[in-house]
C-alpha cells in the first residue's frame, strides 16, 4: 500500500545528540517529539495503586503449573487484556511436572532424627496457611530411596570437589549435603552425580540466606529457621522446557519421549531441600575431618565433613504427571507494520502464592497494558504490533515460554523485533541485561524515567549505588567518569531464553533490585503480606518497571528506523575476546607455577603429619592459542557496523529503503546463531550467550571457547574459536552486503 510512497526521513544519530536534545534515537524531529508526548500521557496512566491490587488478587491463592489456582490466574490475567483492548487468546501445552507422592528425610544414625520438611503457617501472613501449597521439593528429583553415610560438600561446586579429593573423601555412594548459593542449584546435584554420589540434600544456610543477614521472618525479611527454597533442579543448560519434547512445542499430540527416564537432562538420584531447621541434627552428627574454615557457616556447631557414624535415608516418589500449561497471548495489531511484533512477557505462575516472584513484575506488565489500551482507545495507532505474554509453568524450567517459542519458532524468527522480559521485580536499582546492539535504547529511556525514591534518573541511581559499593576508589572513578549505561550479557533464569538463545531473536530482561533482601524467594512466605513491608511498600518501583519497560516497547512499536546499533555489540565482542585471551594467559602461568610446586613437594613437606593429605595430580600444561580467526572475524563485523550505522544516521531514506533497513536490524542477531549448537547442548544456539554448563543461571560469553578453556580441553578451543569466527564472518557479510537501492 505503501509501496512507491516517498516520504524522508532525516535520522539523527543518538551520540550526536546525547544530552543536548534529549531526542529518541530512531525518529525524525517531529516524530521524535510526538513520540515523547506519547510517553508522557503513558506515564499519567500508570497507577501504582492499581499495580499494588493486582499483587494482591493475582498471589490471593497458590498457583503452581496444572493447580486450579493456575488456571484461575491465565483466566483473570485474560479478562484482564480483554477488558484493555486486546485480542487475546490462551495457548494451552501439555506438559510434564513431577509432583512428590512421597517424601521423607531421616538420620538413622548416630541418633534418630526426622525432618519436618513442612513451613508452619504465621499469624502475620494471611496466605502462609492456605491449602493446595505445594511441599518442599526440587522439581525434577529422580524417584529414590537411598541409605548411606553424609558427606558435607559446602556448595558443591567442582572447587569443593577438589578441596575434598585432596582430604582424602570420596562422595562415591554417599549421600551429600550441599548449601544453596554460590551457584544455579541444579548444578549442586549434578556434580554429585558426576561423583557418584546417591542422592543430594540441599539446605538454606543462616549465613547466606537467615538470621546472619539480620531479623527473620516475620518479625524481619530474612528467611527464618522453617523456610525452605523450592526450585527446579533440571539439567536446563543442556535444554529448558518439558523434557519430554525438546525442540518441539509440547501439544497435545507432540512427539514425546514415552518416559521421562528418557530425558538427558533430568538427574538419575534424588533430591530435597531443607531448611536450616532441619539441617543442624545432621550436620551436628557429622564427623571426620573438620572443614576448611571458608566452608564453616553461622550454625552453633563445628563442621565436620564426615563421612562417618553419621547416615540417613532419602526417600522421594514423584507421580510424572501431564498437567496442562496455559500460555495468555494478547495482542494489538500495528497499523503500518502489522507483520513486526514488539513482544513483551512475564510468567504468571509461583511455586505458592508469590506476590514477588512473579506476581510483580506480572502486576506491572499488566499496567503497562493497561495503559497502551488507553492510548490506542484515545486514538493512538501503533505501527507495529504490539504482543504481550503471560507465560505458565516458568517454575519448573521455562517450560510455558520454551514450548511456545519452540511451537511458533519459524513465525518468531520472522516477525519478533525484540522480546523484553521481566520476572519478580523489587525495590532499589535499575537491572538490564540483553543484546548489545539495544544498549543505547535502553540507556535513554533509563535517563528518562525517575527514580521514586531520590527523583534523579534511574540511570543515575543506579551509577551512583556502584560508584558507592566499588571495591576501590580508582574503581569507583572510572565508573564515575562513564557517561552510558551498560546493558548485561543474559545468561538464563527466565524466559528471555528461548527467544535470544534458541532464536537469536533480540531481547531485554528488566528489573529493580538490590534494596529488597529477602528471605522468601520460593516459599510459602512470598506472599502479599511479606511484599506490603518488605520488598516495595508502596509498589513504587512496580510504577517504575511499568515506565522502564512500556518506553521501550512504545519507542520500538513507533520508531522510524529501529534503534539498534551494532557498534555496540561489536565492542561487546572485542571485550569478550580480550577476556579469553588473558584467561588463557593466567591459566597458562598459574598451571605451570603449581606444577611446579607439586613438583618440588611444596605441599607434602607443609601438611601436618597428623592429617591425612592427597596432593592433587599435575595438570597438563597448557598450550598458545590462535585467536586470529576470531580476531579478523571481529574486525570485519567492526568495518560492516559502522556501514550500517552510517546508513542508518544522517541519511535521507525512502520508506522503502526505511524498511528494508529496518528487516535487516531486527533479523541480524540470528546471524549469530551456531548451526549445529554448541558443544553437549545443541538446544543452545546463540555464538555469544549461554548459561555456563557449571555454573547455571550466570551467562558465559562465547561460551562455545570459554567453557573449553576452563574445562582446559585446549584442542576442542581451537575448533571453537574456528566456529566462533565463521559465525560472527556471517554477521559481518550480512550487514556489509545491505546497500540503499533507488
Ligand atoms: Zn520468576
Amino acid at each position: 500500500m505503501y509501496k512507491g510512497l516517498f516520504f524522508v526521513l532525516v535520522l539523527m544519530a543518538s551520540a550526536d545528540l546525547k544530552g543536548q536534545t534529549g531526542m529518541p534515537a530512531g525518529f525524525t524531529d517531529s516524530s521524535a517529539q510526538e513520540e515523547l508526548r506519547k510517553e508522557k500521557k503513558f506515564d499519567e496512566l500508570i497507577s501504582r495503586e492499581n499495580i499494588g491490587m493486582t499483587i494482591r488478587d493475582l498471589s490471593s491463592v497458590p498457583h503452581h503449573v496444572g493447580s486450579a489456582g493456575s488456571k484461575q490466574v491465565a483466566e483473570k490475567i485474560q479478562q484482564k487484556f480483554r477488558d484493555y483492548g486486546f485480542n487475546v487468546h490462551i495457548d494451552e501445552y501439555q506438559v510434564l511436572f513431577p509432583q512428590p507422592k512421597l517424601r521423607l528425610l531421616e538420620m538413622t544414625s548416630p541418633q534418630y532424627y526426622k525432618a519436618l520438611l513442612k513451613e508452619p503457617p504465621l499469624k502475620e501472613d494471611g496466605t502462609s496457611g492456605q491449602k493446595d501449597q505445594l511441599p518442599t521439593f526440587n522439581a525434577w528429583s529422580a524417584d529414590g530411596n537411598v541409605r548411606a553415610e553424609l558427606v558435607y560438600v559446602n556448595y558443591g561446586l567442582q572447587a569443593d570437589y577438589e578441596e575434598l579429593a585432596k582430604l582424602g573423601v570420596d562422595v562415591k555412594g554417599k549421600i551429600v549435603i550441599a548449601r544453596y548459593g554460590q551457584s544455579w542449584r541444579g548444578i549442586k546435584p549434578k556434580i554429585a552425580q558426576e561423583h557418584g554420589a546417591l542422592g543430594c540434600i540441599i539446605y538454606s544456610h543462616p549465613k547466606d540466606d537467615g538470621y546472619y543477614q539480620g531479623e527473620v521472618y516475620p518479625q524481619g525479611p530474612f528467611k527464618n529457621e522453617f523456610g525452605v527454597q523450592r526450585g527446579s533442579v533440571m539439567d536446563m543448560v543442556v535444554y529448558p522446557g518439558d523434557p519430554l519434547t525438546p525442540g518441539v512445542g509440547a501439544t497435545h499430540d507432540a512427539k514425546r519421549y514415552s518416559s521421562h527416564l528418557e530425558a538427558p537432562n533430568l538427574l538419575k538420584i534424588p533430591v530435597l531441600p531443607i531448611s536450616y531447621h532441619d539441617a543442624k541434627p545432621l550436620l551436628e552428627a557429622l564427623s571426620g575431618p573438620v572443614a576448611p574454615e571458608s566452608w564453616r557457616g553461622a550454625l552453633p556447631i563445628t563442621y565436620h565433613i564426615g563421612p562417618g557414624k553419621s547416615t540417613v535415608h532419602l526417600e522421594l516418589q514423584f507421580d510424572w504427571k501431564l498437567v496442562p500449561c496455559y500460555d495468555v497471548i494478547a495482542m494489538i495489531k500495528g497499523s503500518t507494520y502489522p507483520d513486526e511484533w514488539v513482544m513483551r512477557g512475564n510468567h504468571h505462575d509461583a511455586w505458592v502464592n508469590g506476590a514477588q516472584d512473579p506476581i510483580s513484575g506480572q502486576a506491572a506488565m499488566l499496567e503497562e497494558a493497561k495503559a497502551m489500551g488507553e492510548l490506542v482507545k484515545s486514538g493512538w495507532k501503533p505501527k507495529r504490533t504490539i504482543v504481550y505474554c503471560a507465560w505458565d509453568a516458568e517454575e519448573p524450567a521455562l517450560v510455558g515460554s520454551t514450548e511456545w517459542v519452540e511451537d511458533h519458532a519459524g513465525l518468531l524468527q520472522k516477525n519478533t523485533v525484540v522480546y523484553i522480559n521481566s520476572d519478580e521485580n523489587g525495590r532499589g536499582f535499575l537491572e538490564a541485561g540483553g543484546s548489545h546492539a539495544l544498549e543505547n535504547l535502553v540507556d535513554e529511556v533509563a535517563k528518562d524515567v525517575k527514580d521514586p525514591q531520590t527523583g534523579v534518573s534511574i540511570y543515575e541511581r543506579s551509577k551512583a549505588h556502584q560508584v558507592a559499593t566499588a571495591p576501590s576508589p580508582l574503581k569507583a572513578k572510572a565508573i564515575m567518569d562513564k557517561t552510558h549505561l551498560h546493558l548485561e550479557a543474559l545468561g538464563t533464569g527466565s524466559d528471555f531464553s528461548p527467544f535470544l538463545q534458541h532464536l537469536g531473536i533480540p531481547s531485554l530482561n528488566l528489573g529493580f533490585s538490590g534494596e529488597d533482601q529477602s528471605g522468601d524467594y520460593h516459599s510459602i512466605y512470598d506472599s502479599y503480606d511479606n511484599y506490603i513491608r518488605f520488598i516495595d511498600p508502596g509498589f513504587y518501583y512496580g510504577e517504575a518497571l511499568a515506565k522502564t519497560a512500556g518506553h521501550i516497547s512504545l519507542r520500538m512499536l513507533n520508531a522510524d528506523i529501529l534503534p539498534f546499533d551494532y557498534r555496540i555489540l561489536v565492542k561487546e565482542i572485542k571485550n569478550y575476546t580480550s577476556e579469553l585471551q588473558s584467561l588463557i594467559a593466567s591459566l597458562r602461568e598459574t598451571t605451570s607455577i603449581n606444577n611446579e610446586i607439586l613438583k618440588k613437594k611444596y605441599l607434602i613437606i607443609a601438611s601436618d603429619t597428623s592429617r591425612p593429605f592427597f596432593p592433587p595430580a599435575a595438570k597438563q600444561e597448557v598450550p598458545f592459542i590462535d585467536f586470529s580467526p576470531l580476531e579478523n572475524a571481529v574486525a570485519s563485523l567492526d568495518g560492516a557496523a559502522d556501514h550500517i550505522n552510517e546508513l542508518s544516521v544522517k541519511k535521507e531514506l525512502t520508506r522503502t529503503q526505511a524498511d528494508s533497513l529496518n528487516q535487516l536490524l531486527y533479523h541480524a542477531e540470528q546471524e549469530l546463531l551456531l548451526e549445529q549448537g554448541l558443544p553437549l547442548r545443541p538446544w543452545y544456539k546463540h555464538v555469544l550467550y549461554a548459561p555456563g554448563y557449571y555454573t547455571g543461571y550466570s551467562v558465559k560469553t562465547l561460551p562455545g571457547i570459554r567453557e573449553a578453556i576452563e574445562q582446559r580441553n585446549f584442542q576442542q578451543a581451537e575448533i571453537e574459536i574456528k566456529r566462533s569466527a565463521r559465525s560472527i564472518e556471517k554477521l559481518a557479510d550480512y550487514l556489509s552486503a545491505f546497500k540503499i537501492t533507488h
